[in-house]
């Protein structure tokens, strides 16, 4: 054992510790990142919290496969054991089959009343981190460092409120303290996720809240500052699983790195931030697979590389409309609008600006746009009634895409280059706010618009040049020669102005081809002659118009008036 310098911690993702592969990983990791003392906070195994939720869910509905689901994620978990060869595998292979025996109890419980309370469901979901953990302490003992495990449940306590908790600090720290002061091994492994509450019953800090238990733990230790490992090199300009060529970005202040969580970007808890701004610690977020890369640093200060840091989406929203003349000059009806949503624990997303007092426009989750519908109809009866407000109007099925970056406010026209890139995306806008600190721009669009959206949106302030998607119908004289000329000209347009023409598609008379990037325009009319996909002018427009291309083209190169009609 060694004295215990400044604390660092270190927070392991779901798919950090997917296997017994990672875990080792994992292992590396810690022993090569500088610092004595080291607070390991972990997730469950990627996809064991769900699967948890699920049982719950089963045991209710009385559906038999919740037996199968149980005893595959036991064995899961056994089976990890096993390859991971512990010292003391038998015995922790004990223990978790103990816990199962719990789990059964309770689920055995939910099966008979055909119900289950939310205690229910926080203490069950909470079991994979408790399991993940003692599986990292058990390994790191095993190949001989000095480590040990924090049942977070047994320190750390929290007030569970509506979607999220408010944690009792002090009592916290107390506990934290003295359990620090009994184990003084070098790393300390800690299960992300569960605390208790202040009657002593497990709960949790709510879905992907391993993060925030990072961030809580690091302030509780005072450590130097706080990793969040994933499986990306950081926090990127957008979601890469809807823009591929999002970029990574180096730095975010942490108001910075709220407002896109907060909007949608998995990869960090929203409330993470919060602990580390009041003891000025820095967070990094780094890829457990790539560790030498060197991630993303979120803390006070923000690089000033990009105007707009980045773009994140929430999807299933819906958007309320509350308009009508008596509205206009009436003090305290928004007090009343929001108070009544309260009342009926309706939690607002984000609230637009309208332009009169005319109309009063808010987004809520999808699951509470009715309900908030029905709670202000009766809220407004009278005024409804004397036509003072016209309608209230839930339009389901939207989406916010949220533009991020604390230099917003001194670059003058980043509205109008967003704006612009989704008008000429042909993308419907619903309602717009801007909040207060002018870090952020949020538009409501349609569910189905939302990609196109944030794709335009990112192409505009990241990528330089403007994409255009090319469907040619028609491969005779005219249409060949387009071909031709297009590919002579293409890398010109793209170096001198900044326009990228791809060509996704090209049909004859009879058959088409289609590519997903761009068709190999050298041998296109080998590839028409010899395709089996026969022409349907449908799909190839469906095909061409692409859910990830903001602009594109078709051009009928035939002298047949039948293509135009199908247009
Ligand atoms: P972990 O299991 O480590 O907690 P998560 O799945 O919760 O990981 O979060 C990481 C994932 O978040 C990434 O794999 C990525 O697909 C997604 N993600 C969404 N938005 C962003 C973004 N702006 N930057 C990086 N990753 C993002
Ligand atoms: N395992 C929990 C979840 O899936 C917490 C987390 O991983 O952050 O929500
Ligand atoms: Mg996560």
């Amino acid at each position: 054992m060694k004295i215990p310098f400044a604390w660092t911690v270190h927070k392991f993702g779901g798919t950090s510790v997917a296997n017994a592969e990672r875990y080792q990983k994992v292992v590396k990791i810690i022993e090569n990142e500088p610092g004595v003392r080291k607070g390991i906070v972990v997730s469950a195994m990627s996809g064991v919290t769900n699967t948890l939720i699920k049982l719950v869910e089963l045991a209710k509905s009385r559906d038999e496969s919740y037996f199968i689901e149980l005893e595959l994620i036991k064995e899961k978990h056994l089976k990890t054991i096993d390859e991971l060869i512990l010292k003391d595998a038998e015995s922790l292979k004990l223990s978790i089959q103990r816990d199962f025996e719990e789990i059964k109890e309770i689920l055995r419980g939910v099966w008979l009343i055909k119900e289950y309370s939310e205690r229910t469901v926080e203490l069950v979901s909470g079991f994979g981190e408790v399991w993940s953990a003692q599986f990292l302490d058990a390994l790191l003992r095993s190949q001989g460092f000095s480590s040990s495990w924090l049942d977070a449940r047994k320190v750390l306590v929290v007030t569970p409120r509506a979607n999220a908790v408010s944690v009792d600090w002090q009592l916290s720290k107390e506990r934290t303290d003295r359990w620090i002061a009994v184990h003084k091994t070098d790393y300390v492994i800690i299960t992300g996720f569960v605390a208790s509450t202040p009657d002593g019953v497990a709960t949790t800090l709510k879905r992907n809240g391993s993060d925030f238990s990072g961030s809580i733990f690091g302030s509780l230790l005072n450590a130097s500052q706080i990793t969040i490992w994933t499986d990306v090199d950081g926090v990127l300009s957008a979601d890469p699983r809807l823009v591929p060529d999002a970029v990574v970005l180096d730095e975010l202040s942490y108001a910075e790195a709220t407002e896109l969580a907060y909007f949608g970007a998995k990869v960090v808890h929203p409330d993470t931030m919060t602990p580390a701004v009041e003891k000025n610690i820095p967070i990094f977020i780094r890829n457990t697979l790539n560790p030498l890369a060197l991630g993303t640093k979120i803390h006070a200060g923000s690089s000033k590389k990009y105007t707009i840091k980045g773009f994140s989406t929430v999807d299933q929203v819906a958007l309320i409309n509350i308009e009508g003349t008596g509205m206009m000059g009436v003090p305290g009806v928004a007090n009343k609008v929001f108070g009544a949503l309260k009342e009926v624990g309706v939690s607002v997303i984000m609230i637009s600006q309208a332009s009169s007092e005319h109309s009063i426009c808010f987004a809520v989750p999808e699951t509470e746009g009715l309900k908030a519908k029905e709670v202000l109809t009766k809220t407004f009866f009278a005024e409804l009634y004397e036509k003072l407000i016209e309608k209230v109007e839930v339009n389901l099925g939207c989406s916010i895409l949220a533009a991020v970056g604390d230099s917003m406010i001194e670059h003058p026209g980043i509205a109008g280059q967003l704006f612009s890139a989704l008008g000429q995306a042909s993308v419907n806008v619903k309602a717009i706010a801007q909040g207060s600190s002018e870090r952020n721009i949020s538009v409501v669009v349609s569910n189905s618009d939302c990609k196109k959206a944030l794709r335009a949106a990112h192409t505009s302030f990241f990528i330089s040049q403007q994409t255009i998607s090319i469907g040619i119908i028609g491969s005779g004289l005219i249409g060949g020669e387009l071909i031709k000329q297009i590919k002579e000209q293409k890398d010109l347009l793209k170096t001198e102005k900044n326009i990228n023409l791809v060509i996704r598609g090209i049909t004859n008379s009879k058959k088409m081809i289609l590519s997903e990037q761009s068709v190999n325009l050298d041998q296109w009319k080998n590839e028409l002659t010899n395709s089996e996909k026969e022409l349907d002018l449908t799909s190839f427009a469906h095909h061409i118009k692409g859910e990830y291309f903001p602009y594109s083209v078709i051009i009928d190169c035939t002298s047949n008036q039948h293509v135009s009609h199908v247009f």
